[in-house]
């Protein structure tokens, strides 16, 4: 790395740091409704998330169609386009398992939902279902004479579900609208359908739809493949162009990055504050564990698969680190994560352009060990009490191991989409859905370590595929 990126790097470092302790005394010291504090939260709201998010998601999808088409352009043929894929699926299906085992490991070590605290939660909670018990055998009696008699559990879910929609409406609207998914309706709605819709329609959804424009780019740089020379190197040359372009483009909105990074921290830290996270310690602490080993975990990766050495990969990937925590989003950091990718860590422009549009949208390591660490202390605290029929077994165990894996290649690369994904598990496992309101307090901390991970991943991914391929013949120029 230059010492340029080095002194550019620090600067991010040092504003993400100043506008986090800003953010952490304001949320402290001034009260939420006092005009200082909403003026400070409407400044900082408008420099980080409207104009620099704002502006990585204005070209994350012409970047991702422009980055596959000439990505295929440069690849010797359809053969070489299959290995490279079918390699890279084969890692992100490996890595993702990895993480996904690590955080069950570490669930299982750490026991975060038999902790004190935890403890606590589930004595106040089968106290309120006695209660809850009393009222309906009083209450609910009368109504098994009606037509329509309730159980006990649709007692409790109606209890529970107007509580939290007062409570939470936005977020409890989501887990709503996904509670009666099947696994099979989440691969056709999240996965398949997205896929096949118009390209234009694709590129101007927002967020944009990724998987969509990655399967058209496909099948338009595929179909390119086979046109007569001339018209092949035209439609190639275009893409590369629009690539590059849309890199001058990062560059630019990378410029305002020191500032945007403080207004993020800033924000996220007046929201939200560190007290939820001591809150719910444990599991904060299980995640984070998690988190981090999986991280020595892809770094032993990339020594022995990429030979890459792992100061230098760490060096390289810090800036794309900073931006994924900060944003929370694989996908605004994509335009970012390609840059670096080839300017820091000497990643051939196939393999990036390839690879990372696929890895932020479909590889989520992140994602995939913080939906099961989640689920499982949720099952630890309350598995087994009156309305929940999930408890701690190893059914119960390898249904969140394998949907967690299976799932997250369909969440979206956006903030708190992982949501989506726990909703559904719960559902599947007996895990009454207003639980998850429990973990809402830490989400968007975690979101920033878990969007980091999924980031990381994608760049080891990246490493290791390139080294592969330089040992067969698909990196030979064209
Ligand atoms: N925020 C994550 C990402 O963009 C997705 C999630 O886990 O919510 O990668």
């Amino acid at each position: 790395m230059t010492g340029e990126g080095k002194s550019n790097t620090t600067l991010l470092l040092a504003s993400l740091f100043l506008g986090g302790l800003a953010g952490l005394l304001v949320n402290a010291y001034v009260a939420p409704e006092h005009s200082l504090r909403i003026a400070l939260t409407g400044i900082v709201d408008f420099l980080g998330s409207d104009l620099f998010v704002g502006l990585l998601k204005l070209i994350i999808a012409p970047l991702i169609a422009a980055s596959i088409v000439a990505a295929i352009g440069t690849l010797n043929s359809l053969g070489s386009l299959g290995r490279i894929g079918l390699r890279l699926m084969a890692f992100y299906a490996v890595t993702t398992t990895l993480a996904v085992l690590v955080g069950l490991a570490c669930t299982l070590v750490i026991r975060p939902g038999y902790r004190t605290a935890a403890l606590e939660l589930r004595e106040a909670r089968e106290a309120e279902l006695s209660v809850l018990r009393a009222e309906y055998d009083a209450d609910g009696q009368r109504g098994a004479h009606s037509a329509n008699p309730r159980s006990f559990e649709q007692y409790i879910f109606e209890h529970e579900t107007q509580h939290q929609a007062s409570a939470n409406r936005q977020l409890w609207s989501r887990v709503e609208a996904t509670r009666d998914t099947g696994i099979w309706t989440l691969i056709r709605t999240q996965l398949i359908a997205p896929m096949l819709v118009n390209p234009f329609h694709a590129l101007s959804q927002n967020p944009p739809n990724s998987l969509g424009i990655i399967f058209f780019a496909m099948l338009f740089g595929v179909a390119a493949l086979t046109l007569p020379a001339a018209e092949r190197a035209k439609v190639f040359e275009l893409a590369a162009i629009l690539n590059d372009a849309i890199m001058k483009i990062t560059s630019w909105i990378m410029a305002t990055a020191p500032v945007a990074l403080a207004a993020l921290a800033c924000s996220v830290m007046v929201k939200h504050g560190l007290t939820a996270l001591s809150a719910l310690l444990a599991f904060t602490l299980t995640v984070l564990i998690g988190i981090f080993l999986h991280s020595v975990l892809l770094l032993l990766l990339v020594r022995f698969l990429g030979k890459r050495s792992i100061p230098e990969f760490l060096l390289g990937i810090r800036e794309i680190w900073l931006i994924a925590f900060s944003t929370a989003s694989s996908a605004a950091t994509l335009p970012v994560t390609i840059r670096v990718l080839k300017e820091h860590l000497h990643v051939s422009e196939r393999v990036a352009n390839f690879s990372l549009p696929l890895g932020a949208t479909l590889n989520m390591d992140g994602t995939a060990l913080y939906e099961a660490v989640a689920l499982l202390f949720l099952v630890q605290v309350y598995g087994g009490l009156a309305d929940t029929p999930a408890t701690f077994t190893i059914a119960t165990i390898l249904i969140v191991v394998v949907m967690a894996i299976v799932t997250s290649a369909g969440v979206a690369a956006v903030p708190g989409a992982s949501l989506v994904a726990i909703t559904l598990i719960a559902a599947s496992i007996g895990l009454p859905i207003y639980y998850l309101p429990l973990i809402y307090a830490v989400d968007r901390i975690l979101d920033m370590f878990r969007t980091a991970t999924n980031v990381m991943g994608d760049a080891v991914a990246a490493v290791v595929v390139e080294r592969w391929s330089e040992r067969s013949t698909d990196l030979s120029r064209p």
